[in-house]
């Protein structure tokens, strides 16, 4: 099979499989062999890596995994890309294609099961429109992760980048922020894809920190409270904790507690650093009922 990562073979694949692209699953296929040697040398790779890859698609970046990395194990939704999946990667034995739902499947399983539950790496063009979703749920499942090397949308780089008093400020910034260290590798213009998208892109590393930059006594509720700070936009963080349901804190503690912090009852969630999310979270979690 001829190495894919251009316009010709990319066609000869769509064409022999009469494959029919799909939007509701973002799929748009990487053409660009420079930009395939770019996510490649930065996911920085060895022959020990196990690697997780969301999404190959006809397995385009699968086939240039497969050479660098121990193991790839590929997570694809479409069941009409499976055929050409085995075609296109039939060369490989160190492959192992998954028809799932990447927002579905255990990925805490494929660790344990793939590479002993030691961390992987993720490496992915990933479909747009579940960027969100992917990357918290990558970070808050507790996956044992290494690094995250993907290509985004270029506005969702920017929101991963951002700090407080941005309109991109929001959970996936602090989810980002506490869990990893991000750096910008590339832009890709929309012509390096097949079909082109809207948008430009980049791609992003994020590699895990060992320790995060704050400390949390428990993740799960600062989680908790950072995204109801940020799920009515409009309104006051005390509103949104107030009306979460799920913090176990009324109105009077929150109050109470942005005092407590030298912080207005009218602050408003996307001023708040992770610091004070972290400071924020602990004082109610030791007041919660
Ligand atoms: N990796 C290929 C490449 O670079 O050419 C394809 C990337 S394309 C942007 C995104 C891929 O993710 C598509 O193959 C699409 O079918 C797949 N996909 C979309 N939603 C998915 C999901 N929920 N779980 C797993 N794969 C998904």
């Amino acid at each position: 099979m001829a190495a894919l990562g251009n316009v010709k073979n990319t066609a000869e694949i769509i064409q022999k499989y009469q494959f029919r692209f799909q939007k509701k699953f973002g799929q748009n296929f990487l053409v660009d062999g420079n930009i395939l040697d770019k996510i490649i040398a930065s996911a920085q790779l060895t022959k020990e890596d196990c690697v997780l890859e969301i999404g190959p698609g006809i397995g385009t970046m699968t086939q240039y995994l497969a050479e660098e990395a121990r193991e790839v194990v590929a997570v694809e939704i479409d069941k009409n890309l499976i055929p050409i999946l085995q075609d296109t990667l039939s060369a490989y034995d160190n492959v192992t294609i998954i028809n799932e739902d990447i927002l579905k499947v255990d990925i805490n399983r494929i660790a344990r099961e793939h590479n002993g539950g030691r961390p992987v790496k993720v490496v992915a063009n990933l479909p747009y429109y579940i960027t969100t979703p992917i990357i918290m749920a990558l970070f808050e499942s507790r996956v044992p992760l290494q690094s995250i090397t993907v290509m985004v949308q270029k506005e969702m780089a920017d929101r991963m980048q951002v700090g407080p008093g941005t309109k991109d400020y929001g959970a996936l910034s602090l989810a980002v922020q506490y869990y990893a260290e991000p750096e910008v590798i590339t832009r890709v213009p929309a012509s390096c894809f097949m079909p082109r998208p809207k948008v430009d892109s980049t791609v992003i590393r994020l590699t895990r920190y060992e320790k995060p930059p704050v400390e949390a006594a428990d993740e799960k509720y600062l989680f908790a409270v950072i995204r109801a700070s940020f799920n009515q936009r409009r309104k006051t963080l005390a509103n949104g904790l107030a009306n979460a349901g799920n913090l176990g804190v009324d109105r009077s503690v929150v109050e109470e507690t942005l005092a407590e912090m030298g912080l207005s009852s009218m602050v408003r969630g996307e001023t708040l650093t992770l610091e004070q999310f972290a400071e924020l979270s602990g004082r109610l979690a030791e007041k919660k009922g």
